[in-house]
C-alpha cells in the first residue's frame, strides 16, 4: 500500500495540505488494499466516507510527505474503529465466572476454548472445561485430550447427553472441583440453523454467561459479517475470536464484524498450537488490514534509536548491496532495543514481503546472540567483506566464537541470500528505488 500511495503521491510533492484531488487519488489505493484485506464492501464504503472528511483540510506534518500523513489518517481510523484500545475479559476473580464459545463448525471453537483456558490460568485463574458438542463426532474427546493435555478438568460429557443439562449441571460440578472459571465448547453447523440457534438460546439462559465469544475463521473473509449478525441478534454476543490469523488472512473480518456488531475482537489465534493465542491489538491489526508496514511507527522508532538520517544511510546501502556483516551486527544490536528482527523487518514498507519469502532463514530473535559472537569473532575485514572468509578462517571464527563450522557457514549463507533479496526488494542500481523516503 506503501508503494502504491507513494507512487499516487508523487504528483504533489510539496504540497503542504491534504485536498480533496490528493486524497481521492490516495483513497483509491486503500479502498483496494480494504477489499483486498477481505473488509465488507459495505464496510468499506463507509469507511472511506469518514477518512476523506477527517483528512480534508489537515495541515501537513513537515516530517511527513501527504502520502504519509494520510496513511497516518488511514491508519488512526482504522484503529479506532477496531476498537481502540484492547479489550479484555469482562470479569473478575471471586466468583464462578463463564465464558460460552459459539460459532460455525471448523471456526476454532473447541481449540479456542482451551487456549483461553490456559491463558487464563496464566492469570492465576482456576478452569473448568465442559464439551457441549455432542453432535459432531469426537468432539467431546477433543476437548478431552486437550484438557488432559493442560492438566485440567473437563466435565464428563456424553453424547446422549442434553446439552443444556451439560452446561447446567457443570457449573456445580467446577465448583465441586475449586475451579473459578467455566468454558463452554457448544455445537457449531457449518451453517446457522434454528435447532442450533434455539440450543445455544437456552444453554444462555440456563447458564448466564459473563462472555458470549464469537468465534470466527480469519480465512471466511466476506461471510463474516452475516454469520456474527446472526450470532449477535440472536445471543448478543460480548467478543470476538479471530483464528487462523497465521494464515494469508490479512484480518479484515476483524473490521467487519466490528463495524457491523459493535463487538471487538479480544483475541486472535495464530497457530494450532494452545499457547498460540494472542490478544488482540486494534493498531497492529490496522497495519495487517492495510498490509503495510507501519511506516509512521518505524520512522519514529528509527529516529530515537538511529538518529537522524542514519535510518536514510541504512536504506541506501540495503539498496547498493553494500550492507556488510559490520553494519548487521551494529544494526542486530539496535534490533534488541527496539524489538525483535522480523517486527524491523515487517516495520519497512517492501520488506513485510521478504520476511514471508524468506521464510527459514529469518533469524529466530534467540539465536541474535549467537549470530553477533560470530560477528565478533571476525576480523574487521572480514566483516567488510565476507568474501574473504574461506574455509581455515572459518575454522577460526567458529572456534572464536564457540560454535560448530557449519553454523559459521550457514550464517555467512543467510547472510549472503539477505543481501541479494534485499537489493531486490529495495529496487538496486543505487537509483531512487519504490521504497518511500524515510525523513
Ligand atoms: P470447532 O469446530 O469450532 O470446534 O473448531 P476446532 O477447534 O476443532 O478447529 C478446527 C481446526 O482449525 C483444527 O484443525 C484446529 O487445529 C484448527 N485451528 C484452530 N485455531 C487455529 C489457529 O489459530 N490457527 C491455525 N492454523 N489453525 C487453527
Ligand atoms: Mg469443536
Amino acid at each position: 500500500l506503501s508503494d502504491r500511495l507513494s507512487e499516487a503521491f508523487k504528483n504533489f510533492k510539496g504540497q503542504g495540505r491534504l485536498d480533496e484531488k490528493n486524497i481521492q487519488a490516495g483513497m483509491r489505493e486503500v479502498r483496494l488494499a480494504l477489499l483486498e484485506a477481505d473488509v465488507n464492501y459495505k464496510v468499506v464504503k463507509d469507511f472511506v466516507e469518514r477518512v476523506k472528511e477527517r483528512a480534508l483540510g489537515q495541515e501537513v506534518q513537515k516530517s511527513l510527505s501527504p502520502g504519509q500523513q494520510l496513511i497516518k489518517v488511514v491508519n488512526d481510523e482504522l484503529t479506532e474503529l477496531l476498537g481502540g484500545e484492547q479489550e479484555g475479559l469482562n470479569f473478575t476473580k471471586g466468583k464462578l465466572s463463564k465464558i460460552m464459545m459459539v460459532g460455525l463448525q471448523g471456526a476454532g471453537k473447541t481449540t479456542s476454548s482451551a487456549k483461553i483456558a490456559l491463558y487464563l490460568r496464566r492469570k492465576k485463574f482456576k478452569p473448568y472445561l465442559v464439551p457441549a458438542d455432542i453432535y459432531r463426532p469426537a468432539a467431546i474427546e477433543q476437548l478431552n485430550v486437550l484438557g488432559k493435555q493442560l492438566d485440567m478438568p473437563v466435565y464428563p460429557s456424553t453424547t446422549e447427553m442434553n446439552p443444556v443439562d451439560i452446561c447446567r449441571d457443570a457449573l456445580s460440578k467446577a465448583e465441586e472441583a475449586g475451579c473459578d472459571v467455566v468454558l463452554f465448547d457448544t455445537a457449531g453447523r457449518l451453517h446457522i440453523d434454528e435447532t442450533l440457534m434455539d440450543e445455544l438460546v437456552s444453554i444462555k439462559a440456563a447458564c448466564a454467561p459473563d462472555e458470549i465469544l464469537f468465534v470466527a475463521d480469519a480465512m471466511t473473509g466476506q461471510d463474516a459479517v452475516n454469520v456474527a449478525s446472526t450470532f449477535d441478534e440472536k445471543l448478543g454476543i460480548t467478543g470476538v475470536v479471530l483464528t487462523k490469523m497465521d494464515g494469508d488472512a490479512r484480518g479484515g473480518a476483524a473490521l467487519s464484524i466490528k463495524s457491523v456488531t459493535g463487538k471487538a475482537v479480544k483475541f486472535v489465534g495464530m497457530g494450532e498450537k494452545l499457547s498460540e493465542l494472542e490478544l488482540f491489538y486494534p493498531d497492529r491489526a490496522a497495519s495487517r488490514i492495510l498490509g503495510m508496514g507501519d511506516v509512521l511507527s518505524l520512522i519514529e522508532k528509527a529516529q530515537s534509536v538511529m538518529g537522524e538520517g542514519e535510518a536514510e544511510k541504512l536504506t541506501d546501502k540495503f539498496r547498493k548491496a553494500q550492507f556488510d556483516l559490520e553494519d548487521f551486527r551494529t544494526q542486530m544490536r539496535r534490533m534488541k532495543k527496539i524489538g525483535s528482527m522480523s517486527s524491523i523487518m515487517k516495520m519497512i514498507p517492501g520488506l513485510g514481503k521478504l520476511t514471508k519469502q524468506l521464510g527459514d532463514i529469518e533469524v529466530p530473535d534467540k539465536e541474535l546472540n549467537r549470530i553477533e559472537a560470530i560477528i565478533s569473532s571476525m576480523t574487521m575485514e572480514e566483516r567488510k567483506k565476507p568474501k574473504l572468509i574461506n574455509p581455515s578462517r572459518r575454522q577460526r571464527i567458529a572456534k572464536g566464537s564457540g560454535v560448530e563450522v557449519q553454523e559459521v557457514n550457514q550464517m555467512l549463507k543467510n547472510f549472503e541470500q539477505m543481501s541479494k533479496m534485499m537489493k531486490k526488494m529495495m529496487g538496486g542500481k543505487g537509483g531512487k528505488g519504490k521504497m518511500p523516503q524515510m525523513p
